[in-house]
């Protein structure tokens, strides 16, 4: 069996933090530091250079003009591509790479509310808010399963992320101690913990008053966190007008197949993707014009 992509045999992945710096700058600017880089060919600020770049220390990283990001984690603000002077809620948002992401696909103008309850990481999300100079972001330390949510603080928020915590399953290959190690094995127990808080979360996005799109998001390869989360709140997001858009559409890997709306969910794959593990799902509001749903 293949062994996943190491992180040093991958290529490196980074996001061009278009708050900061255009994303020709960046090019001309990694183009003279390390020779060779291409702009990746599906997500419009990322860029992916050789594996033997080594960028931790790179003081455009340092500066926060370029943020370290898998290729996989950079699909879900650009899938929900909100537009300038929206409200974007991030449900789980530290250590704030998708809510920077978010800002920056804002251009800064508008809103991204973005609430964690674990204080060492909120710290992070603050911190990381700042470097990128995206002061459209409002952090909140707060457990996000409490917000009121259909109460008028919320009564403004156009689109959610939620990429709530997961196994990890699909980012196993960065703990080097778990790639090999025979108790890595599924602790079922926790998977179905976790899908029970995802589906608890999901369920509690859709009662934003004025939701339009919502992404749904998490670093696991187990269907019980992807699919079938999505599958258990298709009826209330139908009900409610909801309906599942297919981003990417030339994205190659899409959900397992033994959903009957897993062509329009997207996956990839640590083994075969050179990514990280990843799933995503998209719902979009039906028929906004005529304000039906
Ligand atoms: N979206 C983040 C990013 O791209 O940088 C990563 C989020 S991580 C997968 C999940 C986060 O959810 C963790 O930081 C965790 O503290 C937070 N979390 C878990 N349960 C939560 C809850 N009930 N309310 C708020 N945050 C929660």
């Amino acid at each position: 069996e293949l062994l996943p992509a190491t992180e040093e045999s991958r290529p490196r992945s980074v996001r061009v933090n278009t708050i900061k710096v255009t994303k020709e700058a960046a090019i001309s600017r990694l183009q003279a530091d390390f020779g060779s880089l291409e702009p990746d060919g599906l997500l419009d600020d990322v860029l992916i250079l050789p594996s033997s770049c080594a960028l931790h220390d790179h003081p455009w990283v340092k500066n926060g003009s370029l943020i370290l990001q898998s290729k996989a984690s950079c699909m879900p603000a650009q899938a929900l591509s909100p537009e300038p002077g929206w409200t974007v809620l991030d449900c789980c948002a530290a250590p704030g790479n998708k809510t920077t992401h978010l800002a920056a696909r804002l251009g800064n103008i508008g809103k991204v509310i973005a609430v964690d309850r674990d204080p060492v990481r909120f710290k992070r999300l603050k911190d990381n808010a700042k470097l990128a100079g995206a002061t459209c972001i409002q952090c909140i330390q707060d457990d996000f399963l409490k917000l009121p949510l259909d109460t008028a603080q919320f009564s403004s928020v156009d689109a959610v992320l939620l990429d709530p915590s997961c196994s990890g399953s699909g980012t196993a290959h960065n703990q080097v101690d778990r790639l090999l190690s025979p108790t890595d094995e599924v602790d079922c127990g926790r998977l179905e913990s976790l899908a029970a808080f995802q589906e608890k979360a999901l369920r509690h996005a859709f009662k934003l008053p004025k939701l339009k799109r919502l992404v749904y998001s998490t670093c696991s390869s187990h269907s019980i966190e992807g699919e079938e989360v999505i599958e258990k709140v298709m009826p209330l997001a139908n009900q409610l007008g909801f309906h599942l858009e297919g981003p990417f559409p030339s994205w190659h890997r899409r959900g397992h197949k033994q959903f009957p709306d897993g062509k329009l969910m997207v996956r990839a794959d640590a083994k075969l993707d050179r990514t990280d593990g990843f799933f995503l799902a998209l719902f979009s509001k039906t028929d906004l014009e005529n304000g039906i749903g």
